[in-house]
């Protein structure tokens, strides 16, 4: 039930510190675990349903392998050839929007191999943070959500793009201490019966999890609510009144909310909030879509990755998921039929079961991308108790528990368990 203003001043004191976090994805929920865990009243807001936009039915991998950003040498001219291919993968749509020819030359300045260094170690450090946390979370959630060791395996469909991917692996393995095992075509399909004969080979990165992001969210959430936490759905934030550099309540299409501390959590959207946040939010959305079918006979075991194609394979219990693109295209909804058959058609080569089989969820979701590939997890700069979570490119999932806990660390004072200078807003 929403407390409103004068409800929350009858009650206060005597009762706990108040935080809302507005934005009830993967990051609002964990930045809410925490601080529930520390003891905070805590209310969620979501304009639609909990867990329900990028973070609901994307491919479910918590990868520290994952260290390279999108920020790489030749990153740019991969975008700019783009504009010319509706059917790419990766799609530029010119728009005159100075946010984002902004976002765009930021992003080009980076794409540097010494920039795919520095960024990659900060990003590692998160990796590796959130991944203890996962091991600590999943003594809880582990059978709800269909977690894995598997690992992620990488595969190629060529000599060349094993060869072009093996530079990555020797600049992981030499830079940040992360080895896959190499695997050529024998190698492969003993390990992963459903792919196809006559594949390049890949690279399996065992220490990879994987999870179904849906039942994640949703057992999450039921643990929570359980605790006390408050998730207010269809409920959109319309504004953020301020007096005396702190944020005073929040308008909600019902009425004002008040508390003591606000994080906000709001994923692609976070930009529309600058102005009223005074800061500079560098957020534009990546649009990726995935589509999900029963779990065909032959599925694969492992999740996979087929870089050449820019795709993921997800096998879920009785689910099977392929997920790819990556599209700056605006807040654009539509899901055309045309992406989902790529979708199909790039999976194809590579794996024995069918992959037309009935569709049971088609799916977009709005990657919250900032052009130096980090996340924005801190204080507001000229706001004393407010708190931005968002900024997770492609890593959301991956990224989650140890924003909460930063965010948790903030909010208290307390000592944090991983530097957070560099995801900080004051950086733009
Ligand atoms: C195809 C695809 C595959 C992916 N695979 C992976 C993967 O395997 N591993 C991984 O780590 N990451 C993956 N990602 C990235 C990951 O999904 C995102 O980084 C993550 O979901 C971002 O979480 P979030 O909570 O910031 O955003 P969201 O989940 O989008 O949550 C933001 C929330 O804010 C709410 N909101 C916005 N505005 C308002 C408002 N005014 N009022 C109230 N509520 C509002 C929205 O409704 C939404 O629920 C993938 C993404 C895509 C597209």
């Amino acid at each position: 039930m929403i407390r409103f203003a004068e409800e929350f001043e009858s009650s206060l004191m005597n009762s706990k510190q108040r935080v809302i976090i507005a934005g009830s994805g993967v990051i609002g929920i964990a930045c809410a675990h925490y601080l529930a865990e520390a003891g905070f009243e805590v209310t969620v807001l979501d304009q639609g349903k909990a867990g329900g936009a990028c973070s609901r039915a994307n491919c479910g991998y918590i990868c520290p392998s994952h260290i390279p950003p999108l920020t790489e040498p030749g990153a740019i001219g991969v975008a700019l050839k783009s504009i010319f291919n509706r059917e790419s993968p990766f799609h530029l749509k010119l728009r005159p929007s100075p946010a984002l020819w902004q976002w765009m030359w930021q992003f080009a300045r980076r794409c540097t191999h010494q920039q795919v260094l520095q960024t990659g170690q900060v990003l590692q450090s998160i990796l590796d943070a959130s991944m203890e946390e996962y091991h600590l979370l999943m003594k809880r959630f582990s059978k709800q959500c269909e977690w894995q060791e598997h690992g992620l395996l990488y595969v190629y469909e060529t000599e060349e793009g094993m060869n072009a991917f093996a530079k990555t692996d020797q600049m992981l393995e030499e830079n940040f201490g992360v080895s896959a095992t190499r695997l050529d075509n024998a190698g492969l399909t003993a390990l992963e019966p459903g792919l196809r004969a006559g594949l390049a080979g890949g690279y399996h990165y065992r220490g990879d999890t994987s999870l179904n992001p849906e039942k994640l969210n949703q057992a999450w959430v039921e643990q929570l609510r359980r605790q006390g936490v408050e998730f207010l759905e269809n409920t959109e934030l319309q504004g953020v009144e301020k007096e005396g550099g702190k944020v005073v309540r929040l308008q909600v299409k019902d009425g004002m909310l008040d508390a003591d501390y606000f994080v906000f959590a709001l994923g692609a959207w976070s930009s529309k909030w600058s102005d009223s946040l005074e800061c500079s939010i560098p957020i534009e959305p990546g649009k990726g879509y995935s589509l999900t079918m029963k779990r065909p006979e032959d599925s694969p075991f492992h999740p996979m990755l087929f870089p050449e194609k820019k795709m993921g394979v997800s096998p879920f219990e009785n689910g099977f998921r392929l997920g790819s693109m990556m599209e700056f295209v605006g807040y654009d909804e539509s899901i055309p039929a045309r992406r989902l058959k790529l979708l199909r058609d790039s999976a194809r080569p590579f794996l024995r079961s069918d992959v037309d089989g009935p569709t049971e969820d088609t799916w977009y979701g709005w990657r919250p991308m900032t052009w130096d590939s980090l996340p924005i997890v801190g204080q507001v700069p000229q706001i004393d108790n407010a708190y931005l979570a968002t900024g997770h490119n492609m890593l959301g999932l991956s990224l989650a528990p140890s924003t909460g806990r930063l965010i948790k660390e903030m909010i208290c004072g307390d000592e944090p368990h991983i530097d957070p200078s560099a995801y900080s807003p004051l950086r733009f």
